[in-house]
């Protein structure tokens, strides 16, 4: 089926849908991007995620290319033209096209791009058996709370997960974890507490995260914003992942050593029962 795509003021079909050559999200990774869930229809954290839009672009000194209102109604054109029930809507803000320098040209346009992709996101088979991940070093820039689209090294460390046999993959920094390869990355000792890093310029600030983060609270879960070790994980009753399009996923392996039974943890699999009710109530709402 032929997607409806939006670029630059335009809807079109995607086969139509052209970016000049000398875009510097092309030539620079010179742009950032946003991945908000569609549930039913409707779209999930979609505020948060336009506010973290904009944290990127102003530490790149980059333009907005629409005000959010433009932009919601884009996200909610292509939800509608492509008839989406549950999925994704891509976002992808780069500086624009100008001669190639390094220099930021002064009188670029940004450019905006949006897309959709289908996705079974509350049926994921995955949720029943939980994924397997291993740890990589984390070779990526010391920015990764910019969400640029310069995403080479995380797709490089999800080959090295492929070619393992494992899901996905951890990565890890002087000891530490830092985070997955797409995701943000938990564990819950034996205890019962949930520790995941804190925030900073090592890790991207996920909206599941923060919603998440939130929820665990709310239940009285005791929760400490740390690092933690491969060991840690390693030895923890449960771990998982949280990212628009995983929600929160069960991880049940690492480096091929099974977390604790090797079934998704019980904390984990209320924790995602909990954001899905809350994201279908507020996107209901919205
Ligand atoms: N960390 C990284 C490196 C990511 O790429 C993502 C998803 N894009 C996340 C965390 C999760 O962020 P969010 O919950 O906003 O999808």
């Amino acid at each position: 089926m032929t997607r409806t795509v939006y670029v630059n003021g335009e809807f079109l079909p995607e086969q139509e849908a052209k970016i000049s050559v000398f875009d510097r999200g092309f030539l620079f990774a010179d742009g950032v991007y946003e991945v908000t869930s569609v549930l039913d229809g409707r779209l999930v954290d979609n505020p948060a995620h336009l506010k973290r839009l904009h944290r990127s672009l102003n530490e790149l000194e980059m333009a907005a290319p629409a005000t959010d209102d433009e932009i919601v109604g884009i996200q909610q054109a292509l939800v509608e033209k492509n008839h989406l029930r549950e999925g994704m809507i891509y976002l992808q803000v780069t500086r624009g096209a100008a001669e190639r320098d390094f220099n930021y040209p002064d009188d670029a346009e940004p450019s905006l791009v949006m897309f959709i992709q289908e996705k079974n996101i509350l049926l994921d088979p995955r949720v029943e058996t939980g994924i397997s991940i291993i740890t990589t070093d984390d070779i990526r820039w010391r920015r990764r709370d910019i969400k640029t689209v310069g995403l080479l090294a995380a797709s490089m460390a999800k080959m090295v997960a492929k070619k393992a046999g494992a899901d996905d993959a951890w990565m890890v920094e002087e000891g530490f974890i830092t985070e997955g390869s797409s995701n943000n990355a938990y564990i819950i000792q034996g205890d019962g507490t949930l520790v995941t890093r804190h925030l900073g310029n090592e890790i991207l600030s996920g909206i599941t995260r923060q919603a998440v983060l939130k929820l665990a609270a709310e239940t009285d879960i005791n929760i400490e914003e740390r690092p933690f070790t491969v060991a840690e994980a390693e030895q923890a009753r449960e771990a998982f992942i949280t990212s628009a399009t995983t929600l929160v996923m069960p991880v049940v392996a690492i480096n091929g050593r099974q977390i604790a039974d090797g079934k998704p943890g019980a904390l984990t699999r209320r924790l995602r029962e909990i954001y899905i009710q809350n994201a279908l109530q507020a996107s209901a709402a919205a």
